[in-house]
This record gives C-alpha cells, structure tokens and sequence, in this order.
C-alpha cells in the first residue's frame, strides 16, 4: 500500500502503529482500481505498434497494473485508442464501450484519435473519437512514443486517485445511458437524428419537381 494510503490526516498512537491504519474508502477504493486497469486488447493502425512495444519487455506496461489486455469487452476498464478511427470501424468501437461495464475509461492514443491526425480530411476518417465516446487521456504525437503513452496511462491513474464514490457516474442513482450506435449508410448518420433525417427527406420529397426545358 502506498504512502499516501497510510496518511489519513490522523495520529495513530505509537503503540498502534504497527496494527491500525486508517484511511478512506476513496483512497482505497482507487487504489484498487488504479492497479488494474485492463486495457482492451484491440488496435487500429501503427499507433497499435507502438502500443504493442509499450507492453513488451523493454517498457513493460506491467509495471503499472496494466498487462492484462482482454480481448472481451466484458473483462476490460479502459478502451485505448491506437490509430486511425475510420467511419467504417466506428460504429463497432462504439458498441464495444457499451459492452464494457463500469467504470471504464477512453484513452485517445496519437494525432489520428484524438483528431483525424493527418487522414483529418479523408473522405474515410472521423475526426476524433471524441466526437462519440468520453475520452479522458489523450496522447499526442504520431505516433507517441512508448514513454509518452507510459505517461498518458500514469495521467490516467492520476485521475483514478482523484475520483470519489460520492460522486462518480457509475454509482448516481438512475440508469446509465448507452451511446448511440452510429449507422453507416452513404455518411455516418446518428439514430437519434432520424426523425430529423425523415421529415428532411419527406420535404425534400413534397416539393415540387421543376420541368426541365425541352432542347430545340
Ligand atoms: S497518429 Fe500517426 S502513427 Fe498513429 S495511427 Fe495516425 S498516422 Fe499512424
């Protein structure tokens, strides 16, 4: 258990010292929680490489409490972003956060994630997964270095340690609500434009055809 675990802000007597510790459910709770955050084990493009090196040998995401990548949504707390989010795949990344349960993080690894990167202007490519999902970290570069997404996931903890249960998504009273699946016709439409997307399409319809000029 960490240092700061054991200081609560009270004195133990000295003579407790060795047998009582106090501190609060938040600290021990994201304690918990900030060593085993599992990655799902997923990856979209070179970001994904870089991904990869950080949990090999010589970086060792380990360390940190993160070796375990899932492939199940089921099994995994943290859904990190690596590389191009194209229109095609997003409504998949979107159903899987939805399949993870709480809590559950969003990691934006590299420029392509956290805003299209240099594919920004492609006919293919969403503009950031933010545009869909919370994200908490983002990591910038392209692709970040094994050290910088090191430092996104510590970013991560950090933010883990200042949560508390009082106040978290997971445990307000309520359903949750799921994210909108996003379909994929000729564009990305989201369902919950559709009665828009009709009536548009209903007037587009109604309105009345001009005739076109006879050649002479
Ligand atoms: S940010 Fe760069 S390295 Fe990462 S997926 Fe995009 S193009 Fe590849």
């Amino acid at each position: 258990m960490t240092e700061d675990v054991n200081k609560p802000g009270y004195e133990i007597p000295p003579e407790l010292s060795n047998t009582v510790k106090i501190t609060t459910l938040d600290r021990i709770y994201n304690w918990g929680r900030r060593y085993s955050a599992w990655p799902m084990m997923f990856g979209l493009a070179c970001c994904a490489i870089e991904m990869i090196a950080t949990a090999a040998s010589r970086f060792d995401f380990s360390r940190f409490g993160m070796e375990i990548m899932r492939p199940s949504p089921r099994q995994a707390d943290m859904m990190l972003v690596s590389g191009t989010v194209t229109k095609k795949m997003i409504p998949q990344i979107v159903r899987l956060y939805n399949q993870m349960p709480e809590p559950k993080y969003v990691v934006s690894m590299g420029a392509c994630a956290s805003g299209g990167g240099p594919f920004k202007e492609g006919y293919n490519v969403v503009s950031g997964i933010d545009k869909f999902l919370p994200v908490d970290v983002y990591i910038p570069g392209c692709p970040p270095t094994p050290q910088a997404l090191l430092h996104g996931l510590i970013t991560l903890q950090e933010m883990i340690d200042n949560q508390s249960i009082k106040n978290v998504r997971w445990y307000q009273k309520g359903d949750l609500e799921e994210i909108p699946v996003p379909v994929l016709g000729p564009d990305l439409m989201d369902p919950r434009d559709f009665p828009k997307i009709k009536e548009l399409s209903l007037m587009k319809t109604e309105e009345p055809v001009e005739p076109v000029a006879e050649e002479a």
